[in-house]
């Protein structure tokens, strides 16, 4: 039985010159549980450490309803004041245009000082990769690819993506940004199949978009399944994961990242080992018939 490609060490994101571990990093819940900028640096240096290169934020993350909007940026930044160094070691990639408690905004005025805010949040003076983070549909397209091309000729951004935009909505803003667009961040699990026959994934190839996978355990389901379909899916994953002697969610990752358009998994962990783990998904192999046993499972039939 053949084997499918293992990704290789690092991937270029799109068609940038940038490279980027094929697994990512997620800091969505690094200002929880009181997590000091110490604890924050160890979560950081466990991700670098094991080579994972690619740390995922955004401006919302750490609003819990309330307040904390900036905060997990803010920590971050905190963590690159106390060991500047770090920052030459990561892409960092960030997204705004969610304005708590829910409006999406991508007009012009509020994405420029979102960017700017990110900026000054995380101490740095470029983002390597800025994606809007939901659409809003009151926005132009035409308008907020125009303030996404200014921060890019201004140098503070590097790269631009997106996250949560239908096809068309990634279309239409890659074509008034003039193809610029280099990543799409949808959620894509084995408990989240859509991508692979929605034509998202088709078209990420397409435009050479790097597809970002956020939830790749579907929120954490997978270590812990209760439903009879999660627990289908999690013993689908656990025949290659026991053969290959790793943990199922190593094989949750490794499942993502055997897909042709170079899935990239964020890992979502907040615990040292456990990212610092997801780094031996570069190392499990896939075959035709494991793979699609997986995608089976989720379907809960079987394929035509
Ligand atoms: P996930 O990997 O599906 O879930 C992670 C959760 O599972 C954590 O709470 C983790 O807890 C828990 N977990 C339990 N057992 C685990 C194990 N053995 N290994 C690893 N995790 C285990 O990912 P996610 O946190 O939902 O999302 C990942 C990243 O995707 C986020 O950080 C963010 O960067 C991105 N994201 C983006 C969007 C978007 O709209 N673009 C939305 C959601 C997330 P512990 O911390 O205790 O390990």
């Amino acid at each position: 039985m053949s084997l499918l490609p293992q990704p290789p060490e690092f991937r270029p994101l799109g068609k940038s010159g940038i490279a980027v571990s094929p697994i990512a990093w997620g800091m969505w819940r690094l200002a929880e549980d009181g997590r000091t900028v110490a604890e924050a640096a160890k979560l950081v240096h466990a991700a670098l450490d094991a080579g994972i290169n690619f740390l995922d934020t955004a401006d919302i993350y750490g609003f819990n309803g309330s307040g904390g909007f900036g905060d997990a940026e803010a920590l971050l930044g905190e963590v690159l004041i106390a060991e500047p160094a770090l920052r030459e070691r990561m892409v960092l990639a960030t997204k705004g245009g969610i304005l708590p408690p829910l409006p999406y905004d991508q007009s012009a005025d509020y994405l420029r000082k979102a960017i700017e805010d990110s900026l000054v949040r995380l101490k740095t003076d470029v983002i390597d990769l800025w994606q809007v983070h939901r659409p809003d549909i009151l926005a132009h397209p035409h308008e907020t690819a125009r303030v996404l091309d200014d921060a890019v000729a201004s140098g503070k951004v590097r790269t631009l993506g997106v996250s949560n935009f239908t096809t068309h909505q990634i279309a239409a803003l890659n074509h008034f940004l003039g193809e610029k667009l280099v990543t799409t961040q949808p959620e894509i699990s084995a408990l989240r199949i859509d991508c692979f026959e929605n034509g998202e994934l088709d078209q990420a190839m397409m435009l050479g978009l790097t597809p970002m996978a956020w939830s790749p355990l579907g929120g954490g389901c997978l270590a812990a399944p209760e439903s009879a379909r999660d627990i289908a899916v999690a013993e689908a994953l656990d025949v290659v994961a026991q053969a290959q002697g790793v943990s199922r969610t190593v094989a949750a990752y490794s499942w993502l990242m055997a897909h042709p358009a170079g899935v990239i998994p964020i890992i979502g962990s907040q615990k040292a080992e456990r990212i610092a783990e997801g780094a031996q998904a570069l190392k499990v192999q896939w075959t035709r018939q494991d793979w699609y046993a997986v995608l089976v499972a989720a379907r809960g039939e079987r394929l035509p």
